[in-house]
C-alpha cells in the first residue's frame, strides 16, 4: 500500500514540477499501523493517516504547492474530538518511551550518513576508543539490560561467559528469526535502523573478542534482508565493519544468514544447527553456546531489540536506561499489540507499565464497546493475562508469576467473544505443527493435549479430561528438552487457571 501511494506522489511531484526540490524518504515502520500508511511532511512535521493513491493528487496540490493542510487526511483524536498534526502527539505515543524503536520512522533505512547524523556509532566508537573490555560489561551490568527475546537473561552475564571463554574464534549472533504468530517487533527494527543492531554487535565483538558475527533473518522479511544487505555493505565503506576499526586493532564483520522459517530455529542452539547447514533442532545444554557455540566456538546470541538497546546505553549512561522499567526488569520493552484493539501497531513502553494502560491508553480500547477479556503475551509460549490481573505493571517477574511469560512481544487482545479454549488450542495446534521432534515429552505429549482439547472443543471431554490435560502439561514442562516443549502448555495451563469455567461449559453442554 505504502509502495503504491509512493509511486502515486512521484507521478503527482513530475506532473507539478517539484521533483528537485521534494525527496521522499521511505522509512521503517511509525508504530501506529492501525492508522498506516502515514506521510509526515517536513519541515512542519503534520502527519496525514491511511493515506492512498488517489490522495497523492490533493496532498501535492494543495500542501505542497499552496502550503494548506488536507482536513480529511488528518487525524481526528475521538476523545479530545480535537485535530492532533504531529504524530508524536497522538495519545497511542503519550506512555510510551522509544528506545530500541527510536529511529524507526524518523531515518532512511537505506542511508548510514542519516543514522550517524543521530549519533550512529558513536557508541562503538566510544567503546573501541575509550573502554575495556570490562567496562563495556560493568556498563551494562549497571544498566540491568536483560535479553529481550524471551527468557530475560542479564546480557553481560551471558557475554561475560563468551568473554572469559579461551578460544581463537569467537562468534556474535543475531537471531532476528522472529516467529511468534502475531509478533513483528524485530522485522520493525531491521527494516527501520539496521545500523543500531550492526552497531551493537560490532560493540559486543569487542567485548567478547569475537571477529565474525552473524545475523540469522526470516526469509520471508525481504525488506528486513535488503536494508541489511545495504547496511552490511555501507557499514563495510565507512570502516565501521572490517579491519582496523576507528585505527584500532579490533577486527569484526558479519554475514547474513536467511532462516526457512521453521519456528523452533529461533531456540539459540537449533539456530545454531541451522547456520552450520544441518537440520535445525535443538542441543542439549550444556554446554552452553557462550563457551561451546557455532562450530563449536563460544558464542553470544542476542535478539534484535535486545542489540537496539546496546548503543544508547552506551552513550546515555546505564543510569539512564535504568531510570525506566520495575526494579528486576530495567528499560523499555516492545510489543506488537494486534487482536481486539481500536489501535493495532508496535510499541515500546516503560517496563512497569501495565496491561490496563496498554490497552486503554495506548490501545485506544477494545472496538465496538466490548469488554476486555484477556491478552495473551509471548505467543505460543506465554500465557493469558485475565481482567483479575489487569492493573499488574507488566514485566519479567510478574509475567511469570501469574502464569504467562514476557516471550519476545506479541500481545494479542482478546474481547468477551473469545473463547478461551479456542485461543488455547489455536496455540497447541501452532506448537504440535512446529516442533521438531526430536524429544518424546514435545513430539508426542503435545499432540495427545491437543487431542484432549479438541476432544473438549467437540463436545465430548469429562471433568476427568481437564486433571488429565494438567498433569500432562507438567510433564511436557519439566521433561522436554529446549523451550519450545516446555513453555508449550503454557497457553492451556494460564487458561485452565482463569477460565476453567469455559473448559466446563464445553463439557458440560454436552449433557
Ligand atoms: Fe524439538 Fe520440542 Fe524437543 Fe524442543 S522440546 S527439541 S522442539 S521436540
Amino acid at each position: 500500500k505504502s509502495g503504491e501511494f509512493v509511486d502515486a506522489l512521484k507521478e503527482e511531484l513530475a506532473k507539478n514540477k517539484l521533483t528537485d526540490q521534494v525527496n521522499i524518504v521511505k522509512t521503517g515502520c511509525f508504530g501506529l499501523c492501525a492508522q498506516g500508511p502515514i506521510v509526515i511532511i517536513y519541515p512542519e512535521g503534520v502527519f496525514y493517516h491511511q493515506v492512498q493513491p488517489k490522495h497523492a493528487k490533493k496532498i501535492v496540490s494543495d500542501h505542497l504547492v499552496k502550503g494548506k493542510l488536507v482536513e480529511k487526511l488528518l487525524y481526528h483524536d475521538n476523545d479530545s474530538k480535537e485535530i492532533i498534526n504531529k504524530l508524536m502527539d497522538t495519545p497511542f505515543y503519550h506512555k510510551q518511551k522509544r528506545v530500541a524503536l527510536r529511529n524507526c520512522g524518523r531515518i532512511d533505512p537505506e542511508k548510514i550518513e542519516e543514522y550517524i547524523a543521530f549519533n550512529g556509532y558513536q557508541a562503538l566508537a566510544k567503546v573501541v576508543n575509550e573502554y575495556s573490555r570490562d567496562e563495556v560489561l560493568e556498563t551494562l551490568k549497571a544498566s540491568g539490560l536483560r535479553g529481550r527475546g524471551g527468557a530475560g537473561f542479564p546480557t553481560f552475564m551471558k557475554w561475560s561467559f563468551a568473554k572469559a571463554s579461551i578460544s581463537d574464534q569467537k562468534y556474535v549472533i543475531c537471531n532476528a528469526d522472529e516467529g511468534d504468530p502475531g509478533a513483528f517487533m524485530d522485522r520493525s527494527v531491521l527494516e527501520g535502523d539496521p545500523h543500531a543492531v550492526i552497531e551493537a554487535m560490532a560493540i559486543a565483538g569487542y567485548t567478547i573478542g569475537a571477529s565474525q558475527g552473524y545475523i540469522y533473518v526470516r526469509a520471508e522479511y525481504p525488506i528486513a534482508v535488503n536494508r541489511l544487505k545495504i547496511a552490511i555493505k555501507q557499514a563495510r565503506e565507512q570502516g565501521v565493519l572490517g579491519n582496523h576499526i576507528f585505527g584500532s586493532d579490533f577486527s569484526f564483520d558479519l554475514d547474513l544468514r536467511l532462516g526457512a522459517g521453521a519456528f523452533v530455529c529461533g531456540e539459540e542452539t537449533a539456530l545454531l544447527e541451522s547456520i552450520e547447514g544441518h537440520r535445525g533442532e535443538p542441543r542439549p545444554r550444556p554446554p552452553f553456546p557462550a563457551v561451546k557455540g557455532l562450530f563449536g566456538k563460544p558464542t553470544i546470541v542476542n535478539n534484535v531489540e535486545t542489540l537496539a538497546n546496546i548503543s544508547q546505553i552506551i552513550l546515555k549512561g546505564p543510569e539512564w536506561f535504568a531510570s525506566f522499567g520495575s526494579e528486576k526488569s530495567k528499560g523499555t520493552k516492545v510489543f506488537a499489540l494486534g487482536g481486539k484493539i481500536q489501535n493495532t501497531g508496535l510499541v515500546e513502553i516503560p517496563m512497569g507499565t501495565t496491561l490496563r494502560e496498554i490497552v486503554e491508553d495506548i490501545g485506544g480500547g477494545i472496538p465496538n464497546g466490548k469488554r476486555f477479556k484477556a491478552a495473551q503475551t509471548g505467543g505460543p509460549s506465554g500465557g493469558c493475562i485475565s481482567q483479575v490481573n489487569y492493573d499488574v505493571p507488566i514485566d519479567y517477574e510478574n509475567l511469570k508469576e501469574i502464569g504467562s511469560m514476557m516471550g519476545s512481544g506479541g500481545l494479542i487482545v482478546m474481547d468477551e467473544d473469545n473463547c478461551m479454549v479456542d485461543i488455547a488450542k489455536f496455540f497447541l495446534e501452532f506448537t504440535v505443527e512446529e516442533s521438531c521432534g526430536k524429544c518424546v515429552p514435545c513430539r508426542v505429549g503435545t499432540k495427545r493435549l491437543l487431542e484432549l482439547l479438541e476432544k473438549i472443543t467437540m463436545g465430548n471431554g469429562t471433568l476427568e479430561d481437564l486433571d488429565k490435560m494438567e498433569e500432562l502439561c507438567h510433564h511436557i514442562q519439566e521433561n522436554s528438552l529446549c523451550g519450545l516443549g516446555q513453555t508449550a502448555p503454557n497457553p492451556v495451563l494460564s487458561t485452565l487457571r482463569y477460565f476453567k469455567d469455559e473448559y466446563v461449559a464445553h463439557i458440560e453442554e454436552r449433557r
